[in-house]
């Protein structure tokens, strides 16, 4: 089907303005599709000219313009179209719509722990027009008034208040103007717990056999959403807008959450039923804080068009961490953002497909879906830190919230916020927008000093532009020296040519390590010297400030990755660094890099299970170390469960016996020790069988796909492949489970031939699978044979024409990371 280009969306909202949307769901008939009926008010501009409604329906019944019946067979590709408009006009549209499997639309999904159905609306693209019929684009706002009909026993629940009518008949409040891509309608048995906070009803839901972990967690996640309310109330000065606040945790969801006005709706895996880090604490209450700025930031005022969604995510990606620290017990949020969120934004800048922040061409709907990626989230969020630093934070914020005001229910564009922010601020921002946010790439950043009898004689920074893509970008940055722990020297820098001297440093001491934007402002690729990184071994660890270990851990993975560093070397580091880590997110970050693609991607196949039991051995060791029950020990246990080859250990703790303390009982850790007993070819079906039939949980489902692709005989994979690619009724999390299992091989014959199957017959699910769960798939999915021959097939995929967005863009992302191992295999082969 054709995505809405942005000139077809900039005609239609010439040629109309909706009032209002009234919509009835039926959620009665079954398990396959649902009843939609919908009357669209709108006014025409011009009398007599045309428009077309968008309508994805499995069938329409009905449709009508202004009392005279349409054909509902002259809807063609998702597309009615509707001419002799009137002054005011009055669509009505009757249609039998799907319930979806991939996340999108109306999905539906049966919980086999009780075999209870839920139901929650993702609308999210362009999904609207597979719930209800509507002009679906981000800049024709209207109010909604949404009624739904769905078994006595359910819950309703969705962008409005929800009240039950009658039995079986639920009315939600009209809202306030929204976008068709935030209406949703959440159904099924949830439970539910409700509070409030100055005035807003708040609610967290979820599937009913979560109801313990809903229970458990639910005192921290409202105090977050409570802080984060009074934080953006005082903020921005306007009040929340939208009645009650909703976050409802639904299953199989795409993404980590979605900022619904009203209901946002967030992965449920979030509500965690066994063990979970200060990081995982951290990062879902960063999801909380997230949503919750979109309410402003996305919601209040909207983008335009899709080539300006960094106004959405850029903001709600930086005001989560701003809150968290300010508002929350979450005070690590920034050293968080460093290791994980910008780590993410770095691989994607160094990714062909890497785009300006803001302003770049998304021509049609589906392919700006493509830059939802760490540009828009963690550069972005970058670089509004750097604007901050460059006008003051009085003017950032009294200019944002002027943005806010001035386009409140509507919609905002770059140049609207841009020129809010130079009124408050008095300062011209053309130059500063057009290379921080308007051009593509990053700068590299060093420090180079000359010393003398253990004295700095000469000391300067450096900034390389590169070359293809030229900006002049200013940087406010920290650098700060550290010999064994001690901060010998910090300087605030503001770098706004290629060499700035640094006086500060001579005649100081020199110190044993050096470190480029310590304290993580600016966006930046960090460039350590070859003595800096010769001293890690020593020096990281001992570093006081975990945003400054961040930064370095950051910059060795960057290297690792531009075939600037040995494997080899980083490896050696982590070796003796990681164990002696404090922070949580670091930990798990590092821990994660190493285990899942420095020595599985970097390295070649005859040292990988020595540095696995390397790896293990430090696993081992920061287990020991750490305090029992703390999130180092728990990070500890759950490295060596995934690495370690001694399987007498792995059989102790799959049996429950000698369990590190806090994981008797805990289900998912469980799986990840039986996760490698697999791999190993040490779980045979019969043991898999049984773990699956003791835990018959959604997730234990997913945990036991995941497990059985991993298993090492040509029957698995083949079975794996046919339920990947065989057009199963497979959902979208059980293909990802698949896929992630599917490439473990420690013999690479066993998943050789399906590299070509896989850029043949991958692409060919598009259509069946929705294009956000299929970039997933390939992205999740992508071979993991490190071979010359890989390279080629995935070169000759490129070549196709037929490909949709989200299958070339993440094929060539996809590609790109495979040649970063490639490139290092090749330079560091011994
Ligand atoms: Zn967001």
């Amino acid at each position: 089907m054709p995505s809405l280009t942005r000139q077809e969306a900039r005609d239609r909202s010439r040629s109309i303005t909706v009032t209002s949307y009234d919509m009835t769901l039926d959620l009665r008939t079954g398990p396959a599709t649902f009843e939609s009926t919908t009357e669209i008010r709108f006014t025409g501009h011009q009398p007599g000219g045309a428009t077309f409604v968008d309508v994805k329906a499995a069938e329409v019944h009905q449709v009508s313009l202004n009392g005279r019946d349409l054909d509902p067979a002259a809807v063609s590709d998702g597309r009615l179209p509707l001419v002799d408009l009137a002054a005011d006009n009055v669509l009505r549209c009757s249609a039998t719509m799907a319930y979806s499997r991939d996340g999108q639309g109306l999905h539906r999904a049966v919980d086999p722990a009780d075999g209870e159905a839920y139901i929650y609306g993702h609308t999210f693209l362009d999904a609207a027009p597979r719930v209800f019929a509507c002009f679906d684009q981000p800049d024709l706002k209207a109010p909604y008034s949404v009624h739904v009909d769905a078994p006595p026993d359910w819950q309703v629940l969705g962008n409005g208040a929800a009240t039950r009518v009658v039995d079986g008949r639920w009315d939600l409040a009209t809202t306030q103007p929204l976008a068709t891509y935030f209406v949703t309608v959440c159904a099924g048995p949830y439970v539910s717990v409700r509070s409030e906070h100055d005035g807003i009803p708040l609610g967290l839901h979820a599937r009913a056999s979560l109801r313990g972990p809903l229970e458990r967690w639910a005192p921290q996640l409202l105090e977050v959403t409570k802080a984060s309310f009074d934080y953006y109330h005082s903020l921005f000065g306007i009040r929340y807008p939208f009645g009650e606040y909703h976050q409802v945790y639904v299953p199989e969801f795409n993404a980590g959450a979605m900022e619904n006005p009203g209901c946002v709706t967030v992965r449920d895996s979030r509500l965690f039923r066994g063990a979970a880090s200060d990081n995982d604490l951290l990062t879902r209450a960063r999801t909380t804080a997230h949503e919750m700025a979109h309410m402003w930031f996305g919601d209040l005022v909207t983008m335009r068009w899709w080539d300006d969604l960094w106004l959405n995510e850029s903001f709600a990606e930086y005001l989560a961490s701003r809150t968290l620290v300010a508002a929350t017990e979450f005070t690590d949020a920034w050293v968080s953002f460093g290791i994980i969120r910008k780590t993410w934004g770095y691989a994607a800048e160094r990714a062909p497909s890497t785009h300006p922040v803001a302003g770049a061409a998304a021509l049609d709907a589906v392919s700006a879906l493509q830059d939802f990626d760490g540009i828009s989230y963690a550069k972005g969020a970058s670089v509004l830190r750097q604007l901050l630093a460059y006008v003051g934070d009085e003017a950032f914020v009294a200019g944002t919230s002027t943005y806010l005001r001035e386009h409140a229910f509507g919609n905002g564009s770059l140049a609207d916020l841009l020129g809010a922010v130079e009124r408050a601020s008095g300062k011209d921002l053309t130059s500063w927008s057009g290379a921080w946010l308007l051009t593509a790439d990053r700068d590299r950043l060093s420090v180079a000093t000359t010393v003398e009898d253990g004295v700095v004689t000469a000391a300067e920074l450096r900034r390389s532009v590169p070359r293809d893509r030229p900006a002049d970008r200013p940087h406010a940055l920290d650098i700060a020296g550290f010999t064994d722990g001690f901060e010998e020297v910090r300087l605030s820098v503001v770098a706004t040519s290629d060499v700035t001297p640094l006086p500060e440093l001579v005649g100081k001491p020199a110190a044993a390590l050096l470190v480029p934007n310590a304290g993580d402002l600016t966006w930046a690729g960090v460039d350590l010297s070859e003595a800096d990184v010769a001293a890690l071994p020593e020096q990281l660890a001992a570093i006081p400030e975990a945003g400054a270990r961040a930064v370095v851990w950051a910059a060795l993975i960057d290297g690792v990755s531009r075939a600037r560093l040995d494997p080899r070397t980083v490896l050696t580091i982590m070796d003796r660094s990681w164990v002696g880590e404090t922070s949580s997110a670091i930990l798990e970050r590092v821990g994660d890099e190493a285990a899942h693609r420095v020595i599985p991607q970097f390295l070649p196949e005859t040292e990988h299970e020595a540095a696995r039991q390397r790896l293990a051995g430090s696993a081992a060791r920061l287990l020991d170390a750490a305090d029992p029950q703390s999130s180092r020990a728990l990070v500890g246990a759950q490295v060596l469960a995934g690495t370690t080859s001694d399987e007498a250990l792995l059989r102790r703790w799959s049996a429950g016996q000698g369990l590190p303390a806090g994981l008797a009982g805990d289900t998912d850790f469980r799986w990840l020790v039986l996760g490698n007993l697999a791999r190993r070819g040490l779980l045979d079906d019969a043991g898999l069988e049984r773990a699956s039939a003791e835990d018959p949980t959604m997730q234990g489902r997913l945990a036991a796909l995941r497990v059985r692709a991993s298993l090492p005989s040509p029957e698995s994979k083949a079975w794996a492949w046919s339920q990947l690619t065989g057009r199963s009724g497979r959902s979208n999390h059980e293909l990802t489970a698949l896929i992630t299992g599917f490439w473990f091989a420690s013999d690479l014959d066993l998943v050789r031939p399906y590299v070509p199957r896989f850029f043949d017959e991958v692409p060919e699910l598009v259509g069946w699978v929705g294009e956000d769960a299929l970039a997933r798939v390939i992205r999740l999915g992508y071979p993991r044979v490190v071979e010359d021959e890989t390279a080629r097939l995935g070169a000759a995929a490129l070549e196709r024409t037929d490909l949709s967005p989200a299958v070339s863009r993440n094929l060539l992302d996809g590609a790109h990371v495979l040649g970063e191992a490639l490139t290092s295999r090749k330079r560091y082969a011994r």
